[in-house]
């Protein structure tokens, strides 16, 4: 697939998408493809965008700082996600910048997230990162404590969309999707951001409603 060109690998993706979705009778609209442009150059994504996506996402906050508010300038509409390991001191620069943030997971985030949104009065959309395998050294909150931090993130007011993982690498990673499908459904969040380039289908068709797909769209990273 790497052949192609960046157009026909999103229209590769997105009808990827599409199947999954038909199979498990979900609606594709149902499904946001997050473009993961991390290490990319502004001229490896611009044509992404000529192509007319316009989700795209992001792992760190300097790096979208630095490349994401003159492609902006070019197309306002383009929605940025950061979904990478947020420290609580760039707090306010994620909220000013991204309109999405898949990584909230711990109390300390969640209060320099209110504290800053509420200075900012911009407010992304957030989403819990579950520690889904509850492997230690991986991000996320370990899923004993989700429902306290859920709690917190409600008092705290945060605008919650739903819970995020990364399942365990190298093995099925079906299970831990649809282990976070159930967690969300016993918390009544609706939104589930699960799937990258080798398990975008898998998750779509367990429920999947964000999948951040980075190599197949641009090529491995360098
Ligand atoms: C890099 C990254 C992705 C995309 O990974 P690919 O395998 O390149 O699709 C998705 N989610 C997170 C959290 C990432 O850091």
């Amino acid at each position: 697939m790497l052949d192609r060109d960046p157009a026909e690998r999103l229209a590769m993706v997105q009808a990827a998408i599409d199947a999954a979705a038909h199979l498990a009778a979900r609606k594709p609209a149902d499904v946001t493809l997050i473009a993961v442009s991390k290490t990319h150059s502004a001229e490896a994504i611009r044509p992404l965008i000529l192509a007319g996506h316009r989700v795209f996402g992001e792992n760190r906050v300097q790096e979208a700082e630095a490349k994401w508010p003159p492609l902006r300038a070019e197309t306002p509409a383009t929605a940025l996600h950061l979904i990478g390991q947020l420290q609580s001191n760039k707090a306010e620069a994620a909220v000013t910048l991204f309109d999405a943030i898949h990584s909230v997971d711990r109390l300390s985030l969640v209060t320099a997230l209110a504290r800053a949104m509420d200075k900012t009065g911009k407010r992304p959309t957030c989403f819990i990162q579950v520690n889904i395998g509850d492997e230690p050294q991986k991000g996320g909150v370990p899923t004993a404590n989700l429902a306290a931090l859920i709690g917190e993130a409600r008092i705290a007011d945060l605008p919650l969309a739903g819970l995020m993982c990364i399942p365990p690498a190298d093995i099925e990673p079906a299970p831990y999707f649809a282990l976070l499908a159930k967690l969300a459904r016993d918390e009544e969040l609706a939104g589930l951001s699960m799937g990258m380039s080798g398990d975008f289908e898998t998750a779509v068709t367990l429920g999947a409603t964000h999948v951040r797909v980075g190599s197949a769209l641009f090529g491995e990273r360098g």
